[in-house]
C-alpha cells in the first residue's frame, strides 16, 4: 500500500479536502485504485451531533456513518463508497482504546498516548486502507489520508506522531507528504509572501515529517520567483511546488494538478513510474 498524506499549514479552510480529492482523481486517472481516509482530530465520535452552521454539511455514508463533508468530496470525486471507519476522529480512537482497557487487553500496562493511542491510529489506518471501496475485489493501490486541522494544533499531535511512525515503517517509496499552505499577498506591497509557509514547514519538520510537495493556495498563480524562494527555504524541489490558486469551480483543480504534471512527480515519489499510465482527464 502506498500512502499520500495531505496536511495543512497556516490557517484552516485552505482546501485540504479538495486538494486531497483532486490528487486522488489524478492518480485514479493514471489507472491506480485509490481509497481515502479523513482524520478529524476533534473529540466528537462522529460529525452527527455537530451543528451544520459551525461544521458544514454532515455527510451520511451508505453504512449510516455520519461523517465530515470531506468524505462527500471523496465519494463524488473518486466514485467510491466509503465506510464510517474511513473517518477517524480522536473520539473514535479513545473509545476503542478505553474499551480495550476495560476488557483488560492492556492488563498490567500503563495505558498512554504513546504508544497505545498512536498504535491504535496506525493500526486503524493500515486496516481501513485495505477495505475495497471501488466495488472491485482486493485492496487499493494508494490511500490518500487527509489530516484535518492545522499542523501544530495540540489535538492533532498524536496523529502526527502516528503518521511519522507510519512513514518510517512503510519506507520512503511508499509515503508521500503533501503540505497545503497559504501564500498571502500583502495589499500595499503586492508581493506573494512565503514566510507563513516557511514557518509551517519548519513546524512539520520539527515533528519529524518532511514534506515532499507543497500545494500552495493563493489568489493568483504563483510567480516563478515565489516558487524559487519556497523551494530554497522549504527544501522542496521546485517541480514539487504545486500551484493551487483560486478557481471559479473546484472541479478545475484536478486539471490544474494534471497541467503541472503533479501526477508524474507523485508517481516518481511513490516509485510507481512505469506501473501507472498518463492521466486521462479530458
Ligand atoms: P479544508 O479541508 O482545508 O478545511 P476544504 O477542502 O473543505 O478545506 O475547502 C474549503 C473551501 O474552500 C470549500 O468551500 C472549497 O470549495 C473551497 N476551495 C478549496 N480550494 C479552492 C480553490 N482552489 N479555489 C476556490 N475555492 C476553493
Amino acid at each position: 500500500m502506498k500512502y499520500v498524506l495531505v496536511t495543512g499549514g497556516v490557517v484552516s479552510g485552505l482546501g485540504k479536502g479538495v486538494t486531497a480529492s483532486s490528487i486522488g482523481v489524478v492518480l485514479k486517472a493514471c489507472g491506480l485504485r485509490v481509497t481515502s481516509i479523513k482524520i478529524d482530530p476533534y473529540l466528537n465520535t462522529d460529525a452527527g451531533t455537530m451543528s451544520p452552521f459551525e461544521h458544514g454539511e454532515v455527510f451520511v455514508l451508505d453504512d449510516g456513518g455520519e461523517v465530515d463533508l470531506d468524505l462527500g468530496n471523496y465519494e463524488r470525486f473518486l466514485d467510491v463508497t466509503l465506510t464510517k471507519d474511513n473517518n477517524i476522529t480522536t473520539g473514535k480512537i479513545y473509545q476503542s482504546v478505553l474499551e480495550k482497557e476495560r476488557k483488560g487487553d492492556y492488563l498490567g500496562k500503563t495505558v498512554q498516548v504513546v504508544p497505545h493511542i498512536t498504535d491504535e491510529i496506525k493500526n486503524w489506518i493500515e486496516s481501513v486502507s485495505l477495505i475495497p471501496v471501488d466495488g472491485k475485489e482486493g485492496q487499493a493501490d494508494v490511500c490518500v489520508i487527509e489530516l484535518g486541522g492545522t499542523v501544530g494544533d495540540i489535538e492533532s499531535m498524536p496523529f502526527i506522531e502516528a503518521l511519522r511512525q507510519l512513514s518510517f515503517s512503510v519506507g520512503q517509496e511508499n509515503f508521500c507528504l503533501i503540505h497545503v499552505s497559504l501564500i498571502p499577498v500583502l495589499g500595499v506591497v503586492g508581493e506573494q509572501k512565503t514566510k507563513p509557509t516557511q514557518h509551517s514547514v519548519r513546524d512539520l519538520r520539527a515533528l519529524g515529517l518532511t514534506p515532499h510537495f507543497l500545494a500552495c493556495r493563493s489568489a493568483q498563480p504563483l510567480l516563478e520567483a515565489t516558487k524559487t524562494k519556497l523551494s530554497q527555504f522549504c527544501h522542496v524541489s521546485a517541480d514539487n511546488i504545486l500551484n493551487i490558486h483560486d478557481v471559479p469551480n473546484i472541479w478545475h483543480i484536478p486539471l490544474l494538478l494534471r497541467n503541472q504534471n503533479a501526477h508524474q512527480s507523485i508517481l516518481k515519489q511513490l516509485n510507481l513510474i512505469g506501473v501507472a499510465t498518463a492521466p486521462d482527464l479530458d
